[in-house]
C-alpha cells in the first residue's frame, strides 16, 4: 500500500514542482502551487509515519534546524489548529542544529499539535517554544536517563483536558487511545516516542486533569551548520553534460515524469519498461548509457538483479536504484550493494538531481 501510495505521490509532487519551476515567484499561482507541494510533502511524511511505526522506513538523518521545521509547517499548523485556539510561537533564534530526519521531526510536531488540538474541543491556547538547554551534572544526577551536554528543546503546551496519572502511564503504548472508535489510532505518541529515541532524544510530559498538557522534547545539539531550508529550486541543478541515462520503470506515469525532469537537467534519456527490455537494449542493441536508473520491483527481472548483471558485465555503466518500497522488502529481491545510490520514492527534483550527480561520480 505504502509503495503504491508513494508512486502516486511522486507524480503529484513531481508535476507540482515542474509547475512551480515554470512560474515566476510574483505569479499569483506560485503560492498556491507551493501549498500543493507542502500538502504533498505532508502526505509523504504520513506514509513515512506508517513505515516508521512498522520500523520499515529508510531514514535520512541530517543536520537540521528545529525552527526551520516549525516555520515550514506554520501555515499547515494554523489551518489544523483552527480559529478558536490561540496560537503562540516562541522560537529561540540562537538554536544549535540537531541531527535528525526532517520528515520525522515534522511528524513529531504534527502529532503533538493534533493531540493538543483534540484535547481542546472548546478552544484554548497552544504554545510552541524552542530553546537550548545545557544538561549539567546536577541535572543529570536528578535525571539519570539523560546524558550531560547541550540539547535543543521543543515544548508544546496546551490548555486542554489534561490527563490523569493512569492515562499518562499508557500514552506511549501502541494503540492506546481514549478517543472514540474512528477518531484515535493510538499510534501518534508511540510514533513520536520512536522518532525521538532514534534521534537519541528524550520526551517528558507534564499534565494534570483539567490543567492541560505540556510535552517537552530534548534532542542533543549537533555542531555545524544546518542544511535544512525552505523549498527552493536553483539553476545549479541543470548540471547535465548530455550524459545518457536509461530509465527502467514499469509505471509509465513515473518514467514520463522522471524523463521530463531529467531532460531539463541537461541529460539525454531513453526508457525501458522492464529490466528484461533494458538487457535487450544493452546486450543486443548496443546501447551504452552512462547511468541506469532502475525501479526495484518489476515483473520479470528485478532492478536488483539487473544491477548485479550490469555491474558484472558492464562495470563502466553506473547504476542507481529507486523504489517506494523499504529496505527490507528490497532485500528480498536480491542482495543490494550498499554503495549503490538509492532514491526513495516519492522524490523531489532536487533529490533526483543530487542522486544522479552522486551516481555519475561514484
Ligand atoms: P490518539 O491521538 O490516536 O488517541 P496518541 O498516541 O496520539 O493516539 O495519544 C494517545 C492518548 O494520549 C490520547 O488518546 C489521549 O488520551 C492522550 N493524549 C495525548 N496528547 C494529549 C494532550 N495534549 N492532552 C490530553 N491528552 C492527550
Ligand atoms: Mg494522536
Amino acid at each position: 500500500m505504502a509503495h503504491d501510495f508513494n508512486n502516486v505521490l511522486t507524480v503529484i509532487l513531481g508535476y507540482a514542482e515542474e509547475l512551480l519551476h515554470n512560474l515566476r515567484p510574483q505569479d499569483p499561482m506560485y503560492v498556491d502551487v507551493q501549498e500543493i507541494l507542502n500538502a504533498g510533502n505532508r502526505a509523504s511524511s504520513l506514509t513515512r509515519q506508517l513505515l516508521t511505526f512498522s520500523r520499515k522506513q529508510i531514514i535520512q538523518p541530517q543536520l537540521m534546524s528545529m525552527n526551520d521545521v516549525i516555520n515550514n509547517l506554520y501555515k499547515m499548523l494554523m489551518r489544523l489548529i483552527g480559529e478558536d485556539v490561540e496560537f503562540e510561537l516562541n522560537l529561540d533564534d540562537n538554536l544549535p542544529p540537531v541531527m535528525a530526519d526532517v520528515g520525522q521531526i515534522e511528524q513529531v510536531v504534527m502529532n503533538l499539535v493534533i493531540n493538543a488540538r483534540e484535547a481542546m474541543p472548546m478552544g484554548g491556547n497552544l504554545k510552541i517554544r524552542t530553546f537550548s538547554f545545557h544538561a549539567d551534572q546536577d541535572f543529570c544526577l536528578r535525571h539519570p536517563m539523560i546524558e550531560s551536554g547541550k540539547y535543543v528543546v521543543l515544548k508544546i503546551t496546551d490548555t486542554g483536558t489534561g490527563m490523569t496519572k493512569e492515562i499518562k502511564e499508557h500514552i506511549f503504548e501502541p494503540f492506546f487511545t481514549t478517543k472514540e472508535r474512528g477518531h484515535g489510532t493510538g499510534l501518534g505518541l508511540p510514533t513520536v516516542y520512536g522518532i525521538i529515541r532514534q534521534a537519541n532524544g528524550h520526551i517528558h510530559v507534564d499534565t494534570a486533569p483539567g490543567k492541560g498538557a505540556s510535552f517537552v522534547i530534548m534532542i542533543p545539539a549537533a555542531s555545524g551548520e544546518s542544511s535544512a531550508g525552505p523549498i527552493t529550486i536553483s539553476d545549479k541543478e541543470n548540471s547535465g553534460k548530455s550524459e545518457l541515462i536509461l530509465i527502467v520503470e514499469d509505471d509509465p506515469s513515473i518514467s514520463d515524469l522522471a524523463a521530463k525532469m531529467i531532460q531539463k537537467m541537461g541529460y539525454r534519456i531513453c526508457l525501458a519498461d522492464s529490466a528484461d527490455r533494458a538487457m535487450v537494449m544493452i546486450e543486443d542493441e548496443g546501447l551504452r548509457p552512462n547511468l541506469v536508473i532502475t525501479d526495484v520491483v518489476m515483473p520479470g527481472l528485478s532492478g536488483v538483479e539487473l544491477a548485479a548483471i550490469l555491474r558484472f558485465k558492464h562495470p563502466s555503466i553506473k547504476i542507481m536504484l529507486m523504489s517506494g518500497y523499504t529496505e527490507s522488502v528490497i532485500a528480498k529481491h536480491g542482495e543490494v550493494d550498499p554503495e549503490t545510490p538509492f532514491l526513495q520514492k516519492p522524490f523531489s527534483r532536487s533529490e533526483l538531481s543530487d542522486k544522479i550527480k552522486q551516481a555519475l561520480e561514484y
